[in-house]
């Protein structure tokens, strides 16, 4: 990736605040000051997970397992020895000594139950939203739709002279190389916009960058949707036209496409306005159960009172009879971003293992954390 290209030089401070941030983490788990090793494949552990040592690749892994309740099988002996570099030729092995070092599926599910708990108290608390905005709430909306329309492009017109693209050059190059090109490019815009809302830069460093790396998957989905046509199930970026065969030949696997595609389709027959979608953008960053967040309760009275406005928002400005339906939809497509960051985080790392060039290290930083 090009730095001059962008000229956007806090963010290679951003990444390299990052990684040490990643490392006094690691610190905080491990008492005596020495990197542990997951009691799964080995590799380097930074935590327990699910009531185990684990690294964060046999976290997700156990998490996915447990979620889809399908049934394993091993196409040896059921002894295969499970190490970083083996662990994912043997799904049953690898689950089965998840569960000998003590890993348990219960706590998935809990996982599961706290988020679920918070939207329900959160809709408990929109049913006494007001009947008008705020002089607040309509401020926060402006600062908003300011950041969102300064950061967010509709034409993608700088994107065309993004890494010195060449639609011309060849074919294949192109076409495997340009869709991530085009994500580095989203996730610099996406970073842009947080930055430019005050309640989020009075976040703490490491705070600004766990909501950042967990919200940046879901805001691009948010902001491709802007842009997505559900005749012809494609998405028009300015000159450049993308569909679903682009994103498999750039290596992505129907285990995420399928649901992405549907996600599209179903955001997209909301007809949700501009002011509607910036909401939810907001809403995305500032996610209070991020893995991580300290300031927890700040950042949640944040979200709050966004959801609070789009609430508002919704009862005020829509009139269609299903309004009341929105706001619940709304909610329903982020419980599905949910569950496909992390997918998108494990593709791309195998997309990376086969074509180590493809990927950007701004990409890389922002699913470092589901590996
Ligand atoms: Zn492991
Ligand atoms: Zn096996």
């Amino acid at each position: 990736m090009n730095n001059q290209d962008t000229g956007e030089d806090f963010l290679y401070q951003w990444i390299t605040l990052q990684n040490e941030e990643d490392a006094d983490e690691g610190a905080k788990v491990t008492d005596d000051g020495e990197p542990k090793a997951c009691g799964v494949c080995g590799d380097l552990a930074r935590g327990y997970h699910f009531n185990a040592l684990t690294c964060e690749g046999c976290k997700s892994f156990f998490r996915r397992v447990v979620k889809r309740s399908t049934q394993l099988h091993c196409p040896l002996l059921n002894n295969c020895t499970i190490t970083k570099k083996s662990r994912r030729s043997c799904q049953a092995c690898r689950f089965r000594k998840c569960q000998a070092i003590g890993m348990r599926g219960e706590m998935v599910m809990s996982e599961e139950q706290i988020l679920e708990r918070r939207i329900r108290i959160q809709e408990k608390k929109m049913r006494a939203a007001a009947s008008q905005l705020s002089p607040r709430q309509e401020e926060m909306i402006q600062e908003l739709l300011l950041g969102h329309r300064s950061t967010f492009d509709p034409t993608f017109s700088h994107f065309r002279g993004f890494r010195s693209l060449d639609r011309n050059t060849h074919q294949i190059i192109k076409s495997v190389i340009e869709p991530f090109d085009l994500t580095t490019y989203m996730i610099q815009d996406i970073i842009r916009f947080s930055k430019s809302f005050q309640a989020f830069r009075s976040l703490s460093m490491g705070d600004q960058i766990t909501l950042l790396k967990g919200a940046t998957f879901e805001i691009m989905q948010i902001r491709f949707n802007m842009v997505f046509n559900s005749k012809a199930n494609n998405w028009k970026c300015g000159s450049l036209t993308y569909c679903l065969g682009d994103a498999v030949r750039a290596g992505f696997q129907p285990l995420l496409l399928e649901p992405l595609l549907k996600l599209h389709q179903t955001l997209r027959k909301l007809d949700l306005q501009e002011e509607e979608y910036v909401l939810i953008q907001a809403m995305s960053l500032f996610s209070p159960d991020r893995p991580g967040v300290l300031q927890h309760s700040v950042v949640d009275r944040i979200q709050e009172s966004l959801a609070l406005t789009l609430k508002t928002w919704i009862d005020c400005k829509r009139t269609d009879p299903e309004k009341h339906l929105l706001f619940p939809k709304v909610i329903a497509c982020f419980t599905e971003m949910r569950t496909m960051t992390e997918e998108y985080s494990k593709q791309i790392l195998q997309i990376k293992d086969l074509q180590p060039d493809t990927i950007s290290p701004l990409i890389m930083e922002v699913v470092s954390k589901d590996g």
